[in-house]
């Protein structure tokens, strides 16, 4: 779960964001398939499983959207040359899956037990669900520093999420950690509101693409500080500044500044799982081309098994094979 962000994001327009919802619909006593998981893998799923006549039922978790509905702007996605706000594409995802008719709970999965089919699922809200087919969609969360500072600030100039946190730093000094597309993409919209962005990368390469690479060197407020890690962030009740060292000559300095926003990385969300379904060393989900986990009957797609692409398309194509794979496996659960 991302610490010190705006959570559960109001992707609906009839609800409020925030607490579990109850569903006012009956469900059935077992259901046909339950998706974890509301980023573009679980809403693909959800709308493939819809449209065969499945009746899923999507489980959200706390982060309503995934880490789409967390992006500024999403300019690769098929379909939208003009590009498309990250929160306003997960809206529409959803969208289309409660149009084929899935059910959405706003709750957060606290137990998977694995001994079935039936599946069985517990949430935070209390309710226990059984299903014969499970897809996992749970996604991966920002990877932390894990430096001195950074838990006692998050929320108070830490943050993990500039489209939640960038509008409070209007006219300040802000760094950001990491040197991949998501550090660029963010630094770049955190110069609408900030006076100065400084991008502080491990390395003197960066490993974002070459078109994020020119818009940010060619960024006014942009500024590069090359071969260097955060080793503390510092202040009293808000971040004051930051201690740097340079990884080359060692070299120890402190930069004053209003606000950190972290980008290196993710970890995946597999908490439910440890101990039950296979992973890598890393903790991602191991599937197959079907997207079959260890487990016969529960799929997974999207970033808690993809550590290489981890893109919305690629997502959205891993969760509609998935949706296909589980409709077969129901096919076959229901012929024996
Ligand atoms: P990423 O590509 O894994 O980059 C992480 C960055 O953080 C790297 O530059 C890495 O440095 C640095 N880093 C990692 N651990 C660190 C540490 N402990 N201290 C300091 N720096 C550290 O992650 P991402 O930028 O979040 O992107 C994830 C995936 O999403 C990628 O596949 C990316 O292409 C995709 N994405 C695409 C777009 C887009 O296409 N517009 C936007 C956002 C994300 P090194 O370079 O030295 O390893």
């Amino acid at each position: 779960m991302l610490e010190g962000l705006s959570l559960n994001l109001n992707l609906g327009e009839e609800e409020p964001a925030g607490e579990p919802e109850a569903s006012t619909e009956p469900r059935p006593e077992i259901e046909n398939v339950i998706i974890i998981g509301s980023g573009p893998a679980g809403w693909s799923a959800a709308i493939y499983t819809a449209r065969a006549n499945l009746h899923p039922l999507l489980i959200t978790g706390n982060e309503l959207g995934g880490q789409v509905a967390l992006t500024t702007e999403v300019e690769n996605y098929p379909g939208f040359p003009e590009g498309i706000d990250g929160p306003e594409l997960a809206q529409r995802m959803r969208k289309q899956a409660e149009k084929f008719g899935t059910a959405v709970e706003v709750d957060y999965v606290t137990e998977v037990d694995v001994n079935g089919p039936p599946f069985r699922v517990k949430t935070a809200s209390g309710k226990e669900y059984r299903s014969q087919a499970l897809i996992v969609a749970t996604g991966a969360s920002p990877r932390k520093l894990n430096v001195p500072g950074e838990e006692r600030l998050t929320g108070r100039g830490v943050s993990y999420c500039a489209t939640c946190d960038g509008f409070f730093f209007r006219g300040k000094e802000l760094v950001v950690v990491g040197g991949g597309d998501s550090a660029l993409e963010e630094a770049l919209f955190l110069t609408r509101f900030a006076s100065r962005v400084r991008i502080v990368h491990r390395r003197d390469q960066l490993r974002a693409g070459a078109i994020l690479q020119q818009r940010a060197r060619a960024n006014p407020k942009i500024e590069f500080i090359w071969n260097s890690v955060v080793t503390s962030i510092n202040g009293h009740d808000r971040v004051e500044s930051v201690t740097l060292q340079n990884v080359q000559t060692g070299e120890i300095s402190e930069l004053p500044t209003d606000g950190v926003f972290i980008y290196i990385g993710h970890l995946p969300n597999n908490e439910l799982f440890k101990g039950k379904l296979a992973m890598d060393e890393q903790g991602y989900l191991i599937t197959d081309k079907l997207m079959r986990t260890s487990v016969p009957g529960i799929f997974a797609a999207g970033e808690i098994q993809d550590r290489h692409f981890r893109q919305v398309a690629t997502s959205v194509g891993q969760g509609v094979a998935a949706a296909m794979e589980a409709q077969k496996y129901l096919a076959a659960l229901e012929m024996r």
